[in-house]
């Protein structure tokens, strides 16, 4: 294990949206400087980190500068130029590494690893021509999926196919971009694991918690999910199982979907993450603080969960709530955007409970 960063440290955080602002408060508690990396304008983390710079990812001088200023790097996205990350590792340790950000960068990659591990993922195809398009119909079919290799996020980069002719349009739409298609899978719910592992192997993970999409987006997560007792020990396992393959340094967030036939694992994401927000509210030390703990090569804290806790993500109009909810005594934890637009993540509130169930 390297040696636990101390007091005074700077924690570079390669993108500066709401999950930079909720790592960067986390880090200041901790006794730890923030300096964020981020190409746009006015960004949330902006707001509560020490230090910011604007610049863009590929601006070689300004990555070198930025991972000489700072002790350990991180990022609260996947999408990372590799050539950025070329540059930056020349000068800086990574947390989390480069295989965990191969692996979620792509989608085919992805679902090669988690096979590899003896773990169950939806049927898919590779696809990278008009001919792969035809084949991967007929052998899938339908209803499915087409999914952009890489750059998808929040359901951005898909196209449901009703019928087998649907993938001529779909193919088309995609523009020639890699993609997979995957095979609908008839879930009866998704859940979501955020797990956390340190540097010297460590690992900890957060009780699993219920996850409701809608048009791709997150928008609720209720915790407990409703799984068995042996469901929630196998969700906690197949996390485990991958954090360790990958040597993982930090918190991930593993979606799954819940059939009868077992856990089919959707999609990891090797950051914080929406669907581990309730934590903020529901145990003492959260997802935020545990990342920060695990980069900063400190040992993990304590993942338990003390309450019961429904989080819903505040999008778009949503903000429309915010005055009732003021007024309540649900946890709002907004993001610092000055401009509302649809489908854009501005805050979330955790409702809290007692605790209702063991874990
Ligand atoms: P993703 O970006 O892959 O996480 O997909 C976003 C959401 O779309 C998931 O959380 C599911 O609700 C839905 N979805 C994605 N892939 C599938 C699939 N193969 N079968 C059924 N639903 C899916």
């Amino acid at each position: 294990m390297n040696d636990p960063l101390p007091q005074g440290a700077t924690i570079g955080i390669l993108g500066g949206g709401q999950l930079g602002r909720m790592l960067s408060v986390a880090a200041s508690r901790l006794g730890f400087t923030t300096h964020i990396f981020e190409p746009g304008a006015n960004p949330p983390a902006g707001q509560v980190a020490h230090k910011i710079t604007a610049a863009s990812y590929e601006d070689t001088k300004a990555l070198q500068t930025f991972a000489q200023s700072v002790d350990v790097i991180t990022y609260e996205f996947e999408n990372i130029p590799t050539s950025a990350l070329d540059v930056l590792e020349k000068i800086c340790t990574i947390h989390p590494g480069r295989k965990a950000l191969a692996v979620s960068q792509d989608r085919l990659i992805e679902k090669e690893f988690l096979t590899g591990l003896g773990l169950k993922v939806a049927p898919y195809a590779d696809i990278t021509n008009a001919k792969d398009a035809r084949g991967a119909i007929a052998s899938i079919g339908t209803p499915s999926i087409l999914k952009t290799r890489r750059m998808g996020y929040d359901g951005k980069g898909q196209i449901r196919l009703i019928e087998a002719s649907d993938m001529t349009s779909a193919w088309h739409v995609m523009d020639g971009a890699a993609s997979i298609l995957e095979g609908f899978i008839d879930f009866t719910h998704e859940v979501s694991v955020i797990a956390a592992r340190a540097s010297d192997g460590q690992v900890a993970c957060y009780d699993p918690g219920e996850n409701v999409h809608k048009d791709g987006i997150l928008r609720s997560t209720q915790v407990p999910a409703n799984l068995s007792t042996s469901q929630r020990m196998d969700a906690v396992l197949i996390a485990a199982k991958i954090l360790n393959a990958l040597d993982y340094v930090g918190v991930m967030g593993v979606e799954l979907f819940v059939t009868a036939d077992g856990f089919i694992v959707n999609e990891i994401a090797p950051r914080v993450h929406n669907s581990g927000h309730w934590t903020q509210n529901g145990c003492d030390i959260c997802q935020f603080e545990q990342h920060i703990r695990a980069v900063a090569c400190w040992p993990l804290g304590d993942g338990a969960r003390h309450s019961d806790i429904r989080m819903e993500n505040l999008i778009g109009a949503d903000m429309d709530r915010i005055a009732e909810l003021r007024k309540s005594d649900a946890a709002l934890h907004l993001y610092g955007k000055s401009e509302v637009k649809p489908g854009r993540k501005m805050g979330h509130v955790n409702f809290r409970s007692l605790r209702s169930s063991p874990s």
